[in-house]
């Protein structure tokens, strides 16, 4: 996938700051510290793109990358962050739900989980939402370069069982090292937005 101009478009808490309809829409959703940020720099190819912490739970709007005056990539509200209060847990439910059952031009949110852990209840939750809403249910599994090639195997299987996925849904692995997987993951957005 080549991208010439990506730029943070919006960051939104609430549908009155969303940015129009007018482009399509790739979200992501995933646990705080995932690795969405850096998945979303390596696939920019910005460094900076997206901010990335080592501390989960920082990213608390939704923000709105603007790729090429083409479409969008939308990164959601981590989830799954023990520390924090259960009414700011609620607020994050109700900012991703928001957005997720109110917009138009969405044409597919991806699950990213992480390669190394099996899936929460959480992911589990996410996962059947995504798929009882219609969509294709791609899960990228983070971080694939932290396994070796038979670890990351036997996890791409236990995920798989995990979240319940149909026998001919992969789960694709993803690694910022690896330029070869972000290449691979950029072909299957593309595919995305070319229907
Ligand atoms: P976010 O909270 O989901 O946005 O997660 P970040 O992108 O901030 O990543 C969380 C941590 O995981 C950071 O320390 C990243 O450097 C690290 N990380 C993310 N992706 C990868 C990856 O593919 N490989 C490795 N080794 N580390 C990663």
């Amino acid at each position: 996938m080549k991208i010439n101009d990506a730029s943070l478009e919006q960051m939104a808490v609430g549908p009155n700051q969303y940015p129009k309809t007018d482009l399509k829409e790739i979200a992501f959703a995933g646990r705080s510290n995932v690795g969405k940020s850096s998945f979303i720099n390596a696939l920019t190819q910005r460094k900076k793109l997206a901010y990335t912490s080592s501390k989960p739970g920082k990213t608390r709007t939704i923000n709105f990358y603007r790729i090429d005056n083409c479409f969008r990539l939308v990164d959601l509200p981590g989830y799954g962050y023990a520390k924090v209060s259960k009414a700011m847990r609620d607020d994050w439910a109700q900012m991703i739900e928001g957005y997720l059952a109110n917009r138009s031009n969405i044409i597919e949110i991806i699950l990213l989980v992480d390669s190394r852990i099996e899936p929460t209840s959480q992911d589990r939750e996410m996962y059947q939402w995504i798929v009882d809403n219609g969509f294709s249910g791609i899960v990228i599994a983070t971080k694939a370069d932290k396994l070796s090639r038979n670890q990351l195997n036997r996890q791409l299987k236990k995920i798989h069982t995990s979240l319940g996925c149909p026998e001919e849904q992969d789960i694709l692995p993803f690694s910022t090292e690896d330029q070869d997987l972000i290449q691979e993951t950029g072909e299957v957005l593309e595919d995305l937005l070319a229907f």
